[in-house]
């Protein structure tokens, strides 16, 4: 169905006085068809709302004045949320109108990859959480939003249609710079993959934020690698400090380290790091310290998953309570951050 309310309809004749957006048409199309040719025909006039949580002030500020609004949140089909295969193949399969808040509460993405329910636990409140769509934050491809690093340290792709047809894009050919991506104007992401994580790997993401619910000033995302008491790989992902998710594989430098000997690599490795993202600074803060901070924080990271024992952030033994849910942005911006080496060797003893 589709509804041609104007906003001005929507408040009569003062809509310019009383909106915040520019005046606008709004589609409630039902399904993907619908969806597709309301894409194809309003061209780059035409825009998808799906929780508009980053759409909404955008509009609101009159950064985007498209004239269509095509809202996805009564399309049939795409509210699905599925862990499917088995093994080495099993994926998280997250559909277009699941919200953030769908994905952190499944028991069943907890097991299979852990790492995706931490890390939306950093996005925003949960007010925002429950509007929010996991694929809209893809789509929206904010350098500070977790969800795209998450896309691409775990190797995710999105499934993509249009009237042309269908396609698949991993991480790096959807990502082209911040806030902009290779979809095309009348596409839709129809859902986004994650695989699940190999048994035995370790993950955790940490990040500091100013206050609860903000934007990350910088924040980590890691997969380890283990074999035993070994360490076989690592790769790290970044927010806040790299225009596009790019991902850091320190798979050599760990490669054979004893996970007793995590606390003598982790300096190497916020070198290591501090060396690799490419933050911007900004009032928030400058970019040095950006720096400064991803390498401090991917150290601690690297530490904890080194000491963790099958609890939290190990594959195999997740689990999504809600006791897991405290707010850790407040936890982090109170704790102190550790600056110097110092301050590593005072912990260490
Ligand atoms: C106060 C506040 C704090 C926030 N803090 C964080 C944070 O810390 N971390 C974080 O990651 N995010 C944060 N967000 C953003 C939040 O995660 C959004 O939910 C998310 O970025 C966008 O999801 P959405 O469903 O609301 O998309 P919308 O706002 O509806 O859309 C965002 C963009 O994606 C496009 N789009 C949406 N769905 C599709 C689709 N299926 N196919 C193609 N294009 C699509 C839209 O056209 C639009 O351009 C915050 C938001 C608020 C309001």
């Amino acid at each position: 169905m589709v509804q041609k309310a104007t906003v001005a309809d929507a408040v009569g004749n003062r809509a310019n006085e009383t909106m915040k957006p520019s005046p606008l048409r709004i589609h409630r199309p039902t399904t993907v068809e619908e969806t597709l040719d309301l894409l194809a025909t309003r061209g780059d006039t035409g825009k998808i709302l799906a929780g508009g949580q980053s759409l909404i002030p955008v509009l609101n500020m009159r950064l985007a004045a498209p004239s269509d609004l095509i809202d996805i949140t009564s399309v049939a089909g795409i509210d699905k949320l599925e862990v499917s295969g088995a093994g080495g193949s099993e994926e998280i399969c997250v559909g277009a109108g699941v919200t953030h808040r769908r994905v952190e509460r499944s028991a069943d993405v907890a097991r299979a990859n852990p790492l995706l329910g931490e890390a939306l636990r950093f996005v925003a409140h949960p007010a925002v959480r429950n509007r929010g769509t996991t694929v809209g934050s893809i789509a929206h491809a904010d350098p500070n939003g977790e969800m795209p690093m998450i896309l691409a340290l775990t190797g995710g792709r999105i499934e993509v249609r249009s009237l042309d047809g269908e396609r698949t894009l991993g991480a790096e050919e959807l990502n082209v710079g911040p806030l902009e991506t290779s979809l095309n104007s009348d596409e839709l992401i129809t859902r986004a993959i994650f695989p699940a994580l190999p048994a035995g790997s370790r993950t955790g993401f940490d990040e500091l934020a100013r206050r609860s619910g903000d934007y990350a000033l910088a924040g980590v995302g890691m997969i380890l690698d283990v074999e035993g008491e070994t360490l076989t790989g690592l790769r790290c992902g970044f927010v806040s400090v790299t225009d596009v998710p790019e991902i850091l594989d320190l798979g050599e430098a760990v490669s054979g380290v004893g996970l007793g000997d995590g606390y003598e690599a982790a300096d190497a490795i916020a070198e290591a790091v501090r060396d690799f993202v490419d933050p911007g600074g900004d009032i928030h803060a400058s970019a040095d310290y950006r720096r400064h901070l991803a390498g401090v924080i991917a150290s601690r990271l690297f530490r904890r998953l080194c000491r963790s024992d099958g609890v939290g952030g190990c594959r195999a033994a997740a689990d999504a309570s809600e006791a897991d849910s405290v707010d850790r942005k407040v936890r982090n911006a109170e704790s102190p951050v550790e600056t110097t080496g110092e301050d590593t060797e005072r912990r260490r003893a």
